[in-house]
């Protein structure tokens, strides 16, 4: 087996550097199990960050459907194949009735490319808007949308970015309805600056939980106003459920459904198949017959009988072990840890987050609310080594980001809370 420094030698020769790697010290991560991980030297870590294991890492059930699939047949979407028509029946009717039709990918980028082109399609526009801190994928056309590492040459004319919502210093210094309509300011114009170009306005791209953005308080009705704006200009709502989706946030199945709203389109990835590649793009048949007929569509992996089999054994998993429940009662527990730590550790600026995908913003001042992304880096390191995996993200780079496979317990949650309450009094 290898050593950890022969590994990290090896791995940037053969996959070049610049490859992202967690950690000041990296994990040599050799198993999983439920809401475990365990390195190369068997010690366990508790996972709170990875939500592709969604129904947790291994899970019995994934791993038989996908191994008796796996060894039945494998093959692409132009054979008739009942698992995928099986599976899109079942996930469809978890949408409003609306959204009734699906295409699948094999990842969220995909899906997100896919529903630009539908929008195009719809629309015979280009224009689209999205937030200046998110992310929504690695393909040529939705990394024009992520702001971090800028495309070569600048975005293109059909882009536009809006601030995104950050509810510790809201748009206009107020919370509530005038931030929801800064919010929608900011959206109608870029909606003019748009309709001034050739390029024309054809959707506003949003995570409904604004999850890359450092997930923001924001009451149901927020986007209202920005999605009534989107509607007049005859634009699409196209809402990036790959994080917040499959009952991740607790209160509700899909993300836009917490924030009130019934998008146009809806774009899937990550916990979809527990880990095995599967996203997709679910929107009302005559967007998806319009897609079709403008640019037919085939993807060779897309919709597979092995990953349909994932994806069915996902929502079985959900259901039967009432994941989406579970998350509400232990993010409520873990979201009430983190202010009671608030209430003694002065770092800790602002509590936030739903269901299983929470966190604290850690910020130098209270007062001034500034952010301390630096704190936020040497809080996470120094909880991998003590065995407890976490994140950070958001506009500034300073909250933990807490997002662990749904099975994650109370015991779990103090486990996390106690050792961030050590991190926080030693650093
Ligand atoms: N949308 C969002 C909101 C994401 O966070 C990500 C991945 N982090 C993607 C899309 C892209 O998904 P994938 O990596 O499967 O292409």
């Amino acid at each position: 087996m290898s050593t950890t420094s022969d590994l990290l030698l090896r791995r940037e020769r053969l996959l070049g550097r610049n490859m992202a790697l967690f950690y000041e010290d990296p994990v040599h991560i050799v198993r999983g199990e439920g809401v475990w991980l365990w390195d190369a030297d068997g010690r366990r870590y508790l996972d709170c960050y990875n939500n592709v294991p969604h129904v947790g890492h291994c899970h019995p059930r994934v791993v038989e459907a996908i191994a008796r699939q796996a060894a039945t047949l494998n093959t692409h979407t132009r054979y008739l194949h009942v698992g995928i028509v099986d599976y899109v029946e079942r996930l469809t009717a978890t949408f409003d009735a609306s959204l009734d039709t699906a295409i699948l990918t094999c990842t969220g980028s995909e899906a997100n490319d896919v529903a630009l082109r539908m929008a195009e399609a719809v629309t015979g526009r280009t224009g689209v808007i999205a937030t200046d801190h998110t992310y929504h994928g690695n393909t040529t056309a939705v990394s024009q949308l992520s702001t971090r590492m800028p495309p070569v040459g600048g975005y293109g004319g059909h882009v536009r970015h809006v601030p995104a919502p950050d509810s510790y210093r809201p748009l206009g210094g107020m919370p509530g309805a005038p931030f929801a309509e800064a919010f929608a300011n900011e959206v109608e114009k870029a909606i003019a600056s748009l309709q001034e170009t050739p390029h024309g306005f054809s959707a506003l791209i949003v995570d409904p939980f604004f999850a890359n953005e450092g997930f923001p308080d924001l009451p149901s009705g927020f986007l209202a106003p920005a999605v009534a704006a989107v509607r007049k200009a005859g634009g699409l709502v196209i809402c990036d459920e790959v994080q917040p989706g499959f009952g991740r946030t607790g209160s509700h199945f899909w993300g836009h459904q917490r924030a009130g709203i019934v998008p146009d389109i809806v774009t899937l990835g990550k916990p979809m198949g527990n880990g095995h590649p599967i996203g997709g793009v679910v929107a009302g048949a005559d967007t998806l017959n319009a897609f079709r007929r403008a640019f037919r569509y085939f993807n060779t992996f897309g919709g597979n009988p092995v990953s349909c089999a994932a994806a069915m054994a996902v929502l079985d998993v959900l259901e039967e072990e009432r994941l989406q429940e579970n998350a509400v009662v232990v993010g409520d527990h873990a979201r009430k840890g983190l202010e009671s730590l608030a209430q003694k550790h002065g770092a800790i600026g602002n509590v936030r987050g739903s269901g299983l995908f929470f966190g604290a913003e850690l910020v130098a001042d209270r007062k001034g609310r500034v952010p301390d992304a630096e704190l936020a880096t040497r809080v996470i390191n120094d909880m991998r080594r003590n065995g407890i995996l976490m994140g950070k993200l958001g506009i500034h780079q300073n909250a933990t980001k807490i997002r662990p496979p749904m099975p994650f317990t109370i015991e779990n949650a103090d486990m996390m809370l106690a050792a961030l309450d050590d991190a926080l009094s030693r650093l």
